[in-house]
């Protein structure tokens, strides 16, 4: 495994779109990997591909119950709304407010090619969305209800 460079805001490829992983092979799991290790590197509760440069629709997500692996993710269902902070590793010392559904649940392809589903409330919901939403370019920012002042929480 490997520490990939992460990419920051206005980098152009975390705007754009990625692509659908067609086959499953050694490369995709050696991103898979080093995007977990990323991750954990920058004490991240999320990560998705484009942030490492790679434009696949590939995810990665721990909120502290281990490392989910997500290949071509897709929202099936949501419920609800509630409103918490979320950052973003490649957003430095920026924090805000974004809506999100309460409960999720996305269907994806686990690095065995199986498709499965996981269903995510609160944390799980809020790391699931921002994180799917890298793989379309949006970032939390552009959904930011109200930005919060980073350094007022350091104190
Ligand atoms: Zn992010």
């Amino acid at each position: 495994m490997a520490i990939r460079q992460l990419r920051y805001i206005g980098d152009p490829i975390l705007r754009k779109r990625s692509k659908e992983v067609e086959e499953i092979n050694d490369r995709i799991k050696t991103l898979l990997d080093d995007m977990v290790e990323t991750m954990y590197e920058n004490e991240g509760v999320g990560l998705a591909a484009p942030q490492v440069g790679v434009l696949r629709r590939v995810i990665v997500i721990d909120i502290g119950e281990g490392p989910i692996k997500l290949i071509n993710p897709e929202i099936i269902f949501e419920e609800g709304e509630f409103i918490d902070s979320e950052g973003c590793l490649s957003i430095p010392d920026k924090a805000g407010t974004v809506k999100r559904p309460e409960k999720v649940r996305v269907k994806y392809l686990d690095e065995n090619g199986e498709e499965k589903i996981i269903e995510g409330t609160g944390l799980l919901s809020k790391a699931l969305c921002h994180e799917i939403d890298h793989l379309d370019g949006i970032l939390f920012i552009d959904k930011m209800i109200e930005e919060i002042d980073t350094e007022e929480d350091e104190e």
